[in-house]
């Protein structure tokens, strides 16, 4: 039997801002529509109309894009189920819903939100499940004409069969649930919008969706929507409902633990591939105790039936690893891109050459790129000497030392290497030193400290001028200076 081609969606809803937990969902169905070969649909839920904004569709989409999560049908892209935002389906989930009313299996329910709350109370008071108690699925006709002539407000409500619904779930495998315990739920609100068990039904199954990909909070929902796909003429498309992301203390995820918004992440200067990466691991693993890879080789490596049911810990040692793996990795040129703004913001000015070069040296270092402008600082700016670096000056030859090198850099006029390694070499023939007693007034000068960066590395990046201000200034502070 030919299976079908995979298609598989991230169905947000733009009530607030993509963080790791749900930019994680859409990351499992991207890697499975590429690893198969399928199709990634986006498609907004945004039918609340108090709670959706256009802002937040605007984010998620520029966060999904920055995450290199890109979609093959969408809102914006179009595709051949448009639309793909809820609010311009209405028409849709009403012609169904006619269909439904045509074979009784929805009805209209006059109960009030004040009734239905203290019916729910009620029951939770005397241990029930507080499930709709479908008082309105067996109204009379004089109920009914009263409710009509008195202009109540109505919801449909989905009449639910009684059964026994198996919901195929590829990580959880086969979930048996009786619907009897499920009270029939509304499906059209008393303001003519669906509610999200009913649009998420028909849209899943008119976008041929194949595989429901979800975090496993909505598991309970499956069945309802199982039976009512089969109730509309739908097949019912298969589930994978993923584990949760949990703080590492077993915690809800809090902002100072993970779950920063993706765009306070992107304002850090962390990398889009370290952010991809990690979540990638957040209950899946591509085996072999393999930790760092790129989007498109966990494509490569993605299977559904991998995810873990058990929940994923969010790990800030992890998490920091994974970044400065992706900082070490990555193109120079990028991470100067990156940088520069950061950069800017602090009004470091320093020339594309030399910030080249600072790359190099603070990649090892950085997590994000929040944390070059300190790194440039220490590197670029007037310097602590500290007692290591004020001994070595105390030499009796330092003070000759470098007011000789200085001479002879300047005379150069260049710190290339060529340059100050001849420049060492004449010193040390003309003051007759060579060792610590050449090298450590240099470094102590020019870095502060007598270990750390190397005297090769740090002077392109200082430049002529501040290695001659940085030598000067040490000379100073010799004995005889
Ligand atoms: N709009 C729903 C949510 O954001 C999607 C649920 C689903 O994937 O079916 O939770």
């Amino acid at each position: 039997m030919m299976s079908a081609k995979v298609r598989v969606r991230f169905a947000p809803s733009p009530t607030g801002y993509l963080h790791i937990g749900n930019a994680r969902t859409a990351l499992f169905n991207y890697l499975y529509a590429r690893h198969t070969g399928g199709a990634f649909v986006l498609r907004i839920e945004d039918t609340d109309v108090e709670r959706s904004k256009r802002e937040y569709e605007t984010a998620l989409v520029k966060d999904l894009r920055w995450l290199g999560l890109e979609w093959d049908e969408g809102p914006d892209v179009g595709g051949p189920f448009a639309p793909y935002r809820q609010s311009e389906r209405l028409g849709i989930y009403n012609e169904y819903l006619n269909r439904l009313i045509g074979e009784d299996k929805a009805y209209k329910c006059y109960c009030t939100g004040d009734e239905l709350q203290a019916r729910r109370d009620a029951a939770m008071a005397e241990g029930r499940t507080p499930e709709y108690d479908g008082r309105c699925a067996r109204l009379s006709r004089e109920d009914v004409a009263q409710f009509e002539n008195s202009g109540r407000a109505f919801t449909y409500r989905y009449r639910v069969p009684e059964k026994q619904v198996i919901v195929r779930d590829l990580v959880r495998g086969d979930v048996e649930f009786d619907t009897a315990l499920i009270g029939d739920p509304v499906i059209m609100k008393s303001d003519g919008t669906p509610t999200f068990h009913y649009a998420v039904t028909v849209d899943d199954a008119l976008m041929e969706i194949t595989c429901v990909l979800r975090g496993e909070g909505h598991l309970p929902n499956a069945p309802i929507q199982v039976v009512l796909a089969e109730d509309i003429g739908f097949a019912a498309p298969e589930f994978a409902h993923m584990s949760q992301t949990l703080a590492p203390d077993g915690g809800k995820l809090s902002k100072r633990r993970g779950a920063m918004s993706l765009g306070d992440f992107r304002e850090k200067g962390y990398l889009p591939e370290a952010l991809v990466n990690y979540m990638a691991l957040l209950g899946w693993s591509p085996g072999g105790n393999r930790e760092v890879l790129s989007l498109a080789e966990a494509a490569e490596l993605f299977e559904v039936g991998n995810l873990t049911k058990s929940a994923a810990y969010f790990d800030p040692q992890k998490f920091a690893y994974i970044c400065r793996r992706h900082m070490q990795s990555a193109e120079g040129q990028y991470l100067a891109r990156l940088g520069r703004a950061f950069l800017d913001k602090e009004g470091l000015a320093v020339d594309d050459e030399a910030l080249a070069r600072l790359v190099e040296m603070a990649r090892e270092r950085m997590e994000k790129l929040e944390d070059l402008p300190a790194l440039v600082r220490q590197y670029t700016g007037r310097l602590e000497l500290d007692a290591d670096a004020r001994t070595a000056l105390q030499e009796e030859t330092a003070a000759g030392v470098l007011t000789d090198f200085t001479v002879r850099l300047a005379a150069a006029g260049s710190v290339d290497e060529a340059a100050v390694k001849a420049a060492f070499k004449a010193t040390q023939a003309a003051t007759e030193t060579k060792g610590k007693s050449l090298y450590m007034p240099v470094r102590a000068a020019l870095t502060g400290s007598t270990s750390g960066a190397e005297i090769l590395e740090i002077m392109p990046i200082l430049g002529l001028e501040e290695v001659l201000s940085r030598l000067e200034g040490a000379a100073r502070m010799t004995r005889g200076g």
